[in-house]
């Protein structure tokens, strides 16, 4: 028998919580931090040093794996676990919001959007069945109902007609995806900033039945304080006992907030984005290394960091390889970026198991406030 999927939280803190999701592929330590895989790889890492960092789980893109290499090719080649090297579990977006914000010549229908790679201009389209397939061919463990999230700045009523639409996709995902022992299907709340229009598509959400429930719509430009406003009632409209999962979120800061309003998964870019651009995030905030004042600095990026890039390597050498354009400097900086947002999480685990959470982010902002080491 397949083991089935489990949500399992052992201590709640207020509204956060800490807990385990169980998958067949392994155990994802909840709240949970995803590294994104774009194209079937986290660019510039390996996936045993991904691991490493402290991962559970990865996210690949369903747009950009439809395009290239192609999600039938994918899978005869033995699926997206085989075909990348990672074999714990992988969750995959459904492709709806990249397809609103890379592709063009879109065109929305009540059954789905056809649009143009933005690789090669070829015609596709993709429905919430589609997407379903798609997201089978691949392996997903974690499959992503097929959605839209509206173009910002749009009107209430804008809002409130895509956020329906996304609930009968809902539902047509729901009957697409069918019956899959170990694999998860999670739905996405919608609704912009609107507290009865979150309210409304979380009990149409609850009324299909889910295995995880994703607080979509949200970090694609609003702010934060209009983010945390709505996270702190949408997860409330949730069930409980079920993972609760903020999509493209975020920065450091964002994680802890999002964390303390009760969302037990996220995922973001910018570690690895970050990493490949030479900025680094530590416990004392962001730091552009490529700044001449690391030229000559002998210390590592963060004193306190079991990176490889902070145990081996100085700020004066990761300052010149990536003033240099030189690879190693984008895998240095993406290792240590990961490492360290993986760290955070496993800090709020922690403390949250530890009934001190409200400590930990007391401390968590002061550093912060600190700012970087002094130049030398
Ligand atoms: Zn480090």
């Amino acid at each position: 028998m397949i083991p089935s999927f489990r949500f399992h939280i052992s201590t709640s803190c207020g509204m956060a919580r800490t807990g385990v999701i169980s998958t067949p592929r392994g155990e994802i330590r909840t709240p949970a931090f995803m590294p994104v895989g774009t194209a079937g790889t986290v660019k510039a890492m390996m996936p045993d040093s991904v691991r490493a960092t402290g991962a559970d789980i990865l996210l690949g893109n369903t747009y950009h794996l439809m395009l290239r290499p192609g999600a039938e090719r994918v899978a005869r080649l033995g699926g997206l676990h085989r075909f990348m090297n990672w074999e714990r579990p992988i969750l995959t977006d459904s492709g709806g919001f990249q397809v609103m914000s890379l592709s063009s010549l879109r065109k929305l229908t009540e059954e789905g959007v056809t649009f143009r790679s933005h690789y090669d201009g070829s015609r596709h389209k993709l429905t919430p069945e589609r997407s379903m397939e798609i997201q089978r061919l691949l392996g997903s463990d974690i499959v992503m109902c097929f959605d839209e999230c509206p173009a910002l700045p749009a009107t209430e009523a804008e809002v409130a007609k895509s956020m329906q639409l996304s609930m009968r996709w809902a539902q047509r995902s729901r009957d697409a995806f069918g019956d899959r022992p170990g694999h998860a299907l999670f739905g996405i709340m919608q609704g912009g900033v609107t507290r009865d229009l979150r309210e409304e598509s979380a009990q149409a959400l609850r009324a299909i039945g889910f295995d995880g429930y994703a607080v979509g719509g949200l970090a694609v430009g609003e702010g934060q304080a209009a983010m945390f406003g709505v996270l702190d009632y949408a997860p409330g409209f949730l069930p409980e006992d079920k993972p609760r999962y903020l999509m493209g979120v975020g920065k450091p800061d964002d994680i802890v907030g999002a964390v303390e309003r009760g969302i037990d998964m996220m995922d973001c870019v910018l570690p690895s984005r970050s990493g490949r651009t030479g900025q680094g995030w530590t416990r004392r905030g962001s730091v552009n290394i490529r700044n001449a004042r690391h030229a000559d600095d002998p210390r590592p990026l963060d004193e306190a960091c079991t990176c490889p890039a902070c145990r081996n390597y100085s700020r004066a050498y990761l300052h010149h390889v990536v003033r240099s354009g030189e690879i190693i400097g984008s895998m240095l900086l993406t290792w240590h970026n990961l490492h360290y947002f993986q760290e955070l999480m496993q800090g709020l685990r922690d403390a949250i198991t530890a009934g001190r959470l409200p400590q930990f982010v007391a401390d968590f902002h002061a550093l912060r406030a600190e700012g970087d080491i002094e130049p030398l």
